[in-house]
């Protein structure tokens, strides 16, 4: 399927001041990362907090401004745009948070929210209130939630709500950030399938961003794993959850309550992941993740891995990740 969003070699720094008498340091918050988005379908991206995935995201929307690499939407190249082809973009992509409460105007009924989305379609449709009630439908909601206030709406409620206003505008691709990881299991259970649902009935793509691996395992396609800035490890659900290469990969699947079952046939032993992870201000030296690597060498102190085929065909960034087989022709 097509292409719809390409990021590449992605670098987002930002500027911190450190306060009277003390110089300001600059964070590399997102590191050359690069991946895309097929059309339809769902890329997560996991890691611990701080590893850049918001950024990510943000960045996406024009909330934080990229410091190098491109970003390109259905072909075109997203720091270009301007005027009526940013509008359009914008339109295109919409965001989804943890809190509703956040983006969700706590004096807005429910109605004027959707209603105030509507406004900036390009098609005004001919009764804006029916187009209320359809998208309250999409959502599983009664017409009768029109007329509430956030506060008089449970988590779960509020978040379909958020997920209603983002269809306002038709988008082709919905960035969701840890939007369910405030819901408790059974009501995450329920707007994870509401996702899927209107995934399948609208096309639409998904970059899921979420610290909890099962809920990845449900929702995506492909995964990436990303470490202080960096993606770490790039493949399709199966290759990360079934034979993950990256030792990092393979310690966030090892603290995953319920224990996934983890192919017998790779080599890697379990890993513990032990310690914080480094300020992002002075990222390691060598391979980032080398101060937490039980499996760490003297050449991961000095030179970082690049991201590679591994020979289970996922990418991976680790110096003893097994390399693809080269076949050589006879
Ligand atoms: Fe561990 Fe070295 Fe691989 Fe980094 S490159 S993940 S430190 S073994
Ligand atoms: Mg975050």
């Amino acid at each position: 399927s097509a292409v719809l969003l390409e990021v590449d070699d992605l670098e987002v720094t930002f500027r911190r001041s450190a306060g009277p008498g003390r110089k300001a340091a600059s964070v590399p918050a997102v590191r050359g990362v690069s991946f895309q988005l097929e059309a339809g379908t769902t890329l997560g991206i996991a890691g611990e907090s701080g590893s850049g995935k918001s950024t990510i995201a943000r960045t996406l929307m024009g909330i934080n401004k990229p410091s190098g690499g491109s970003m390109r939407l259905n072909g075109s190249d997203v720091g270009a745009l301007r005027g009526r082809e940013l509008a359009q973009y914008r339109q295109t992509m919409q965001m989804i948070f943890q809190d509703p409460y956040d983006s969700l105007d706590p004096r807005m009924k429910v109605s004027e929210t959707l209603l105030e989305a509507i406004k900036l379609r390009k098609d005004k449709p001919a009764s804006p209130l029916a187009e209320v009630y359809q998208l309250l439908d999409k959502v599983g909601l009664s017409k009768s939630f029109a007329s509430r206030r956030p506060r008089e709406l449970s988590g779960g409620q509020r978040q379909r709500v958020s997920i209603a206003r983002a269809l306002c505008v038709d988008p082709r691709l919905i960035l969701c950030d840890e939007a369910v990881s405030a819901l408790d299991v059974s009501v995450r259970a329920q707007v994870l399938n509401l996702l899927k649902d209107l995934q399948e009935d609208l096309g639409l793509a998904y970059l899921f961003i979420s610290h909890d691996l099962s809920t990845l395992r449900f929702m995506a396609d492909y995964v990436g794993i990303m470490y202080l800035g960096k993606i770490v490890e790039l493949g399709t659900r199966d290759e990360i959850f079934e034979r993950p290469q990256h030792p990092y990969t393979r310690a966030l699947l090892s603290a995953v309550p319920e224990p996934v079952v983890v192919d017998r046939t790779v080599r890697l032993p379990r890993v513990r992941l032990t310690g914080e992870p480094p300020s992002s201000t002075n990222p390691p030296t060598g391979c980032s993740f080398h101060p937490r690597c039980p499996l760490a060498q003297e050449v991961c102190r000095t030179t970082a891995p690049a991201l590679r085929m591994t020979s289970s065909g996922q990418l991976a960034a680790c110096h003893f990740a097994e390399p693809e087989q080269v076949v050589a022709e006879a």
